[in-house]
Formats: C-alpha cells, sequence, structure tokens
C-alpha cells in the first residue's frame, strides 16, 4: 500500500480532515467536515476529532499510522499545553497527548498558519522555494515560516508570529494586550473600523477598495493598508529573506497588495531591488487541511 497522509484542521467554527495519497499533487482520498461545537468545551472538540478520525477510517478503510492536526493557537515547547489560542477552551489543555492518549497514534501538532505555510510551500504557490513565509491577512493576522519543506517552530513556538509586531506605538488596543500590533491595522475587521470612523458609515473592505478615487476616507483606508503592508512585510523579509510570501486570508483578496503593496514593500527593505515573490494563495480554504497532512510527510 502507498503511504498516506492524514491531517485535520481544527477551527473555532468547523473541524476538517482529509486524507492524501501522495505530497505533490493535492487530491485528497477521502475529506470530511464536521462542526465544532466549541462552546461545549474542551472534551467535547476531542471527542469530535476522535470521531472524525473514524468516519475517515470507515471511508478510506484504512487505519492511520500518524495524524497532523492544525489548530488555532500553538502548542508551548516547554510545558506541552496549549497557549494564543482564539478558541479558548483550548488554552493551558495538552491536546496533543489528550489525542494520542484517545486515538492510540502519534499525533503532530502544529498552529494553522504554520499548516498554511507548509501546504503552499509544498503543495501551492510557494513550490519550488527554499524558504517561504506564508502569510494570513483576515480576521487576524499570523503567519509561518517553512525552510526546506519544514515548518519552522521557534524555542517558543512563536516563528512567523509577525502579527503582533509593533507597527505604530499609538495605534489601536490588540488583545493581546499590547497597543498598535500588525494585526490593528491590517486585519480586515480593524481596517474596516479605520473607514468607518471616518466616513461614519460601515463597508466591507472589498467594497473600500473599489470606492478608490471618489471616496476620499476609501483612499485613506487603502492608503493605510498599503503603506503599513510594506512597512511590515519589509521588516519581515529583512531578517528572513524568503524567496516567496504567500497572503492567505481575506485581506489577501485585494489586489492592490500585489502592486502597490510591493512597490511599498520594495522602499523599505535593506537592498537595491526587491526579488522577493509577493504572491496570492494557490489553495485557498484547503491550504489549512492539506498543511496539516504534510505535517506527517
Ligand atoms: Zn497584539
Amino acid at each position: 500500500m502507498t503511504e498516506q497522509y492524514w491531517g485535520i484542521d481544527l477551527g473555532g467554527t468547523k473541524i476538517e480532515g482529509v486524507v492524501l495519497g501522495a505530497t505533490d499533487a493535492p487530491n485528497p482520498l477521502c475529506r470530511i467536515r464536521v462542526a465544532t461545537e466549541a462552546q461545549q468545551g474542551y472534551e467535547h472538540i476531542v471527542e469530535r476529532i476522535v470521531g472524525l478520525v473514524q468516519a475517515m477510517r470507515a471511508e478510506t478503510a484504512t487505519e492511520p499510522k500518524r495524524v497532523g492536526i492544525g489548530t488555532p493557537g500553538v502548542l508551548d515547547p516547554q510545558n506541552s499545553t496549549m497557549k494564543n489560542s482564539n478558541t479558548t477552551c483550548l488554552i493551558d489543555r495538552p491536546l496533543q497527548h489528550d489525542l494520542e492518549t484517545a486515538l492510540g497514534i502519534p499525533v503532530e501538532l502544529a498552529n494553522d498558519a504554520n499548516c498554511f505555510a507548509l501546504a503552499e510551500a509544498r503543495l501551492g504557490a510557494g513550490r519550488g522555494a527554499k524558504t517561504t513565509f506564508g502569510v494570513i491577512l483576515g480576521t487576524g493576522v499570523g503567519g509561518g515560516v517553512v525552510v526546506g519543506q519544514k515548518a519552522l517552530y521557534g524555542c517558543q513556538g512563536i516563528a512567523g508570529e509577525w502579527g503582533h509586531n509593533l507597527l505604530d506605538p499609538e495605534g489601536p488596543e490588540c488583545y493581546c494586550g499590547r497597543r498598535g500590533c500588525v494585526e490593528t491595522i491590517l486585519s480586515g475587521p480593524f481596517l474596516e473600523r479605520f473607514y468607518a470612523e471616518r466616513a461614519k458609515q460601515r463597508r466591507p473592505l472589498p467594497e473600500i477598495a473599489e470606492r478608490r478615487g471618489q471616496d476620499p476616507d476609501a483612499d485613506a483606508t487603502i492608503e493605510r493598508l498599503t503603506t503599513y503592508f510594506g512597512r511590515a512585510i519589509a521588516n519581515v523579509i529583512n531578517i528572513l529573506d524568503p524567496d516567496v510570501v504567500v497572503l492567505g486570508g481575506g485581506v489577501s483578496n485585494i489586489d492592490l497588495l500585489y502592486n502597490e503593496g510591493v512597490r511599498e514593500t520594495a522602499r523599505h527593505v535593506f537592498n537595491n531591488r526587491l526579488e522577493t515573490r509577493i504572491v496570492k494563495n494557490e489553495l485557498g480554504d484547503s491550504a489549512g487541511v492539506f498543511g496539516a497532512a504534510m505535517l506527517v510527510a
């Protein structure tokens, strides 16, 4: 039998499982989605994952040797419990240990941004790159680093977390307790809030982008996006110098990022030219679960 790669993407609202038959082409042998029902608590989430693996066993008529799981938040390398998770019932829980006990097989755990980066590096827009920086620009802002086809975790499990780099000391308060983090400027909700405070009405970000040139508040919002995007991405490029930066999440659908955003980035990079490719993701919503499967590849 050929090798199989089992992956599960644990999200705040849904849990998705996939079985891949290869590491080069994303053609799932099985793909199943269930609701997380996170409001029912931590033990319930563990049961949901066990149930999902049983359903995947039944559908493929095979047994997994191990399974990769993408999670909101990350396993703290110091005490093996979860931290930095917006699904708050996971925090301080030994999720890897509990899943290995419940499933009876080894479990590889990584945060969802790392899974996104790993999937795009191996199967998507970063194919062939030595170093990929995967960026989530959506409701939240996160990131993951893949070097030589492997996700980089770091000493504290926070490698790639550019979303909480300081961008503006006078900026809005962040849920992390700091102020002016990248997330409080470049996330979709904060950009929409910036527009609403000026225009005195709410509009979704794609509509704000379309109103450019005819609405000064839209102009100001988009300029804020491209200017700060350039500064924030250039900070990462100066440290990591990746071959490619792959953008995902809702804000990555704003096309201006790939021309004006790239030009702004080039202005701040410590080089006389910008060779780093800054591109849109190729795998869309599938990146999280494919990346979870790649954790065991
Ligand atoms: Zn923050």
